[in-house]
């Protein structure tokens, strides 16, 4: 697989907080690649050193076969980006600024067909400040777009949409893939990263802590599978203790609980179940989800 960005041991610091403290990773041509980290976790510093806005304290950065600290201005013409917040004059409107960014560019995609693409035909000729956020935000997804790149970095691309406009930025980044781009895209949501992302970096305090395909790192991780059932009415409390001695959910009927013995585990509930008289109406097991991996490897729950 050919890689579209290669990374290796990325640097930064401020004053006393290593913001990337050796960060590596591969991007594969075509894929959706995701690096996914709780708040403060040193996703926005390290896109922002891969695509030249902040020069590393150390590290290499190769971008589709360039040396990006070397020839930045090549590598620009490559790439768009999304980041966090995109500030615009009051009174631009889409279709001018369309127009604007796209003269900083060799080659450039037309206003109009950028505009029908992110739906933002009707406020083509609307000033930026009275757009919502959803429509900002897929004003900044066109405004990626403007020089046909090859390679797109999304930082937090839905982070304060409601859930309907995230929804359709999901639509819009998994067509970006099917037209043959390759995307970065930085998440701090585990759903969206599970959703989206051919492959996930895991990354926390500026350290890259595991990387793979959300299903092989589920598959490879040693959390406990959860078993989930709802029964008839509920179990007496003393009877869920002696399936699961400690962190079983209970609410109502419904029950959930690790185990690391999934086999002893059913045969007792069964017997439980047939003492105490009561139907089984619903019973899950699950491996771990991305959400288990991300709290096995960091120890914690994503902090925000
Ligand atoms: P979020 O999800 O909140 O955007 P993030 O994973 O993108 O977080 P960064 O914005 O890269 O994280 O921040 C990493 C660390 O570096 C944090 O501790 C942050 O406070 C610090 N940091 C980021 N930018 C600066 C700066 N310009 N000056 C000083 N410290 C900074």
């Amino acid at each position: 697989m050919n890689a579209k960005v290669t990374v290796r041991d990325l640097r930064k610091r401020y004053g006393g907080v290593e913001a990337a403290a050796g960060v590596s990773f591969d991007i594969h041509d075509g894929e959706i690649f995701g690096l996914l980290g709780p708040n403060g976790a040193g996703k926005t510093t390290t896109v922002e050193c891969v695509i030249g806005l902040r020069r590393p304290d150390a590290g290499t950065i190769e971008i589709c076969g360039l040396d990006a600290r070397r020839q930045p201005r090549a590598v620009k013409q490559k790439i768009g980006a999304a980041l966090q917040t995109t500030a615009l004059q009051d009174k631009i409107t889409p279709r001018e600024a369309l127009a604007l960014f796209g003269a900083f560019y060799a080659r450039r995609a037309e206003p109009d067909a950028l505009l029908d693409r992110f739906s933002l035909r009707d406020k083509a000729n609307a000033p930026f400040d009275t757009l919502s956020g959803g429509q900002r935000q897929r004003l900044a997804l066109a405004l990626a777009f403007v020089n046909e790149p090859e390679l797109v970095f999304l930082d937090e691309p839905t982070t304060g949409l409601d859930p309907q406009s995230r929804l359709e930025l999901h639509a819009e980044i998994a067509r970006m893939k099917q037209d043959g781009h390759t995307v970065l895209l930085t998440t701090h949501y585990i759903d969206e990263a599970n959703a989206l992302c051919d492959r996930v970096a895991i990354i926390d305090h500026g350290r890259i802590i595991a990387v793979g395909a959300p299903k092989d790192l589920i598959a490879a991780s040693q959390a406990a599978p959860t078993v989930s059932f709802t029964t008839s009415r509920p179990l007496p409390a003393a009877s869920l203790a002696s399936l699961a001695p400690t962190g079983v959910t209970q609410d109502g009927a419904a029950v959930r609980f690790a185990t690391t013995d999934v086999r002893r585990t059913l045969g007792d509930l069964l017997a439980i179940v047939d003492r105490e008289g009561v139907d089984l109406t619903d019973l899950h097991v699950q491996k771990t989800t991305l959400e288990g991996v991300f709290i096995e490897l960091t120890g914690s729950d994503l902090r925000d």
